[in-house]
């Protein structure tokens, strides 16, 4: 079985560990009300997709 010849240190960890950050994808501001969401997504702020109101939408 291979085996590393080095143990990665603390440094290297870490620097790897830089590559994965917390990310929300998709996310763009609403037409309506600014307010940032997701894309392809009724708006939760306002309830408004393209445009119109979409029913059953809980606002706040
Ligand atoms: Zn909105």
């Amino acid at each position: 079985m291979a085996v590393p010849f080095r143990r990665t240190s603390k440094t290297r960890k870490r620097m790897r560990r830089t590559h994965f950050k917390l990310s929300v994808p998709g996310m763009v501001k609403c037409a309506q009300c600014g307010a940032p969401k997701m894309s392809h997504r009724v708006c939760k702020e306002c309830g408004y997709y393209k445009g119109s109101e979409v029913e059953g939408v809980v606002k706040d």
